[in-house]
């Protein structure tokens, strides 16, 4: 048998810990799980019981490697199946949620994360008013306390507010309470600032696992995601440009965008932004925001 080691009785019985009373077939890999099994079993046992212990019958311990192995197996894998999940645009356990929406129309939506931030709301504005660019900002609550003038002058050029949580956290693992409070609190400085419309939601990172969409379900709100995300391949995120063409080349009828253009960091997307605006209006683009896309479907 190939990747096999016989061990025989005793062989690493002076930590206490060995197994076997003739020899033992197991794959290395095996053997390791194995020894460090009995390892944590026999360190518990006084000292003058582990010599005892180290010579448990191998198949024992051979049995116990594969009910642990595919224990082990079995949790890795859910828990990988619930990560990829908590990512996911398309679904979610409960509730309405838009990558994007079927339509026949040529419209897209442009969505900004995060801010307003006192320094680059008014320039992101400013060039969306120079093209006449209706968008979608999905606001962080404390950024709207810090910033009221921002949420005011996105209101009253006519774009829609979501939200985007108030502190920004991960809310994967989130409890009810912190999940109504994210939510709730954000509202509050969303309506403080005057806005009428409904209030769309988008999870920070667009992580989200049971209970925050569980709220969104029973709250009736909607959860927005987005298809096209040029900022998160790094080969397109380099420069202007190509943030531009990747946006470019892979919007299509019913997209929504999702750029940050609100921090010092994002100068490369808030260079990109013309470049992404003349360039989808010369494919035949109307931008809307991303109410009038779902409404107009
Ligand atoms: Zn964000």
């Amino acid at each position: 048998m190939r990747n096999v080691r016989r061990v025989p009785y005793g062989e690493e019985a002076q930590g206490g810990w060995a197994f076997g009373d003739d020899a033992c077939e197991l794959t290395d890999v095996a053997l390791a799980a194995s020894n460090l099994f009995l390892r944590h079993i026999c360190d518990k046992k006084p000292p003058n019981e582990r010599y005892g212990c180290g010579v448990w019958r191998c198949h024992l311990a051979r049995s116990r490697v594969v009910i642990s192995s595919a224990i082990i197996l079995a949790v890795l894998m859910a828990l990988f199946a619930a990560f990829l999940f908590s990512k996911s645009r398309t679904t979610q356990m409960f509730g309405d949620i838009f990558a994007r929406v079927e339509t026949e129309r040529p419209v897209i939506a442009l969505t900004f994360d995060d801010g307003p931030s006192v320094r680059f709301t008014p320039e992101v504005l400013a060039l969306l008013k120079e093209r006449d660019v209706t968008a979608t900002f999905f606001l962080i609550g404390r950024e709207i306390e810090e910033n009221p003038a921002g949420i005011r002058a996105i209101i009253e050029a006519g774009h829609q507010v979501g939200n985007h949580t108030y502190s920004h956290p991960d809310m994967t693992l989130a409890g009810p309470q912190t999940v109504a409070s994210e939510i709730e609190r954000t509202d509050a400085a969303i309506r403080a600032a005057g806005y009428q419309g409904e209030i769309y939601f988008r999870p920070p990172y667009g992580k989200k696992l049971v209970t925050l969409p569980w709220y969104l379900s029973r709250n009736d709100r909607k959860t927005i995601m987005w298809d096209v995300e040029p900022e998160s391949f790094p080969e397109a995120a380099a420069n202007a440009d190509l943030i531009a063409e990747h946006v470019i080349e892979n919007a299509r009828n019913g997209s929504i965008v999702l750029m940050h253009v609100m921090y010092g960091s994002r100068r490369l997307s808030r260079e990109a932004l013309p470049k992404i605006i003349d360039g989808l209006r010369a494919r035949g683009f109307e931008f809307v925001t991303v109410s009038q896309l779902i409404e107009g479907q």
